[in-house]
């Protein structure tokens, strides 16, 4: 187990930088998601630290040691990519064992631990098949395995599930998350899923454009968005983000949404601001003191989720199915509570 300590780390290809200067210090035994849109520089960051491509400057330091210069074989990272590198010619068991008869593994442990790793990621019934023939959902555990058996200190993984179907990846999901706790291996877990990241990871850092945004526990980037970009990537829907004022109204402080009605805040100085408000914290109240129509109502099983609108304002709403669902059409009222208001400077788009 190793600790990850990244410090102004930056990598450019020619003028164009694909990470700046980042600081992230990932824990012993630490699951670590990297999430952020196509380009953002994830995998590059990832390739530093596996040791496949060298910063620009700055340093990577395990467990304190410099790892700038040293070859990515003698750095104890296990790395699985998105297209999954099997020997087809071999079994699953060789596959498997692949890793361990060049670390000299007595045959006897071998077995026992190609069997435990076999059993956590439900290959035991196929051991003996030739990878060959195998699924792509099966190859891609099987990739993992591969990787995991050897236990290394550090274990990373690129997107390891962007080319499996949607229900194995809902079981993988979990399955990773158990071989986690089972080898407390340092993870680290680049994919563009927020949900993949939110289930998994014990922080996420979210990066853009090169640049690491904010990192956190799933729950402080979910409700307290460094900036508008995590506010919007993070949740499904992302938070509503509606231009507005900060007014002192008769009751107190409100932020003052024209079309869409003034919402009271518990506090704020006045002038232009981003209101933020998450899709799941509309209430619906007919005396409510926010107001918008519904332009489109979408039913997803346990949940419904409503398009808003009121003059330059859109929004959306998400409500449970049980809930009485305003038609296409409707004037919705409904308020938010005043702790789940966030407000953002409309310059800087950093949370206020
Ligand atoms: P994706 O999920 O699409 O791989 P990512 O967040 O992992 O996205 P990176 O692969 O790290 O992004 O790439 C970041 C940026 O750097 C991209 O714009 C990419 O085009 C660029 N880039 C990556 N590798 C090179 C390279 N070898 N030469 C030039 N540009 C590169």
């Amino acid at each position: 187990m190793t600790e990850i300590v990244m410090q102004n780390l930056g990598k450019a290809f020619g003028d164009f930088t694909a990470l700046a200067d980042m600081d992230l210090t990932i824990g012993t035994g630490e699951f670590v998601a990297l999430l952020g849109p196509s380009g953002c520089g994830k995998s590059t960051t990832m390739n530093m630290i596996a040791g496949m491509l060298a910063p620009t400057h700055g340093e990577i330091r395990f467990d304190g040691r410099n790892m700038n210069g040293v070859p990515m074989a003698k750095r104890g990272v296990g790395f699985v990519f998105q297209n999954y590198a099997i020997f087809t010619h071999m079994t699953v068991r060789e596959n498997l064992a692949y890793g361990l008869k060049s670390q000299g593994v007595t045959a006897a442990e071998t077995r026992r631990r190609v069997g435990e790793i076999a059993e956590l990621l439900q290959l035991t019934p196929m051991l003996e098949r030739r990878a060959a023939g195998l699924s792509v959902n099966i190859l891609q555990r099987l990739a993992i395995g591969r990787s995991a058996v050897v236990e290394p200190a550090i274990f990373l993984l690129d997107e390891p599930l962007s080319n499996v179907d949607a229900a194995f990846r809902a079981v993988m999901r979990s399955e990773l998350k158990a071989l986690q706790r089972q080898f407390r291996q340092t993870m680290v877990y680049v994919t563009h899923d927020q949900l993949e990241a939110m289930t998994m990871a014990d922080r996420i850092a979210v990066m853009d454009h090169g640049k690491l945004l904010q990192v956190g526990t799933p729950l402080e980037v979910y409700n307290h968005p460094a900036d508008t970009f995590v506010a919007r990537f993070i949740g499904a829907p992302g938070m509503n983000l509606l231009r507005g004022r900060v007014i002192g109204a008769d009751t107190g402080v409100a932020v003052d949404l024209g079309a869409a009605g003034r919402c009271p805040l518990r506090s704020g100085q006045g002038g232009e601001v981003l209101f933020g408000f998450r899709p799941e914290q509309v209430q619906p109240d007919p005396q409510g003191p926010m107001q918008m129509t519904v332009t489109t109502v979408e039913r997803i099983g346990a949940r419904t989720i409503l398009h808003l609108a009121a003059g330059d304002h859109l929004a959306k709403a998400v409500l449970d199915s049980e809930a009485e669902t305003p038609a296409q059409g409707a004037e919705l009222r409904f308020s938010v509570p005043a702790d789940a208001v966030r407000l953002f400077d409309p310059k800087t788009e950093r949370a206020l």
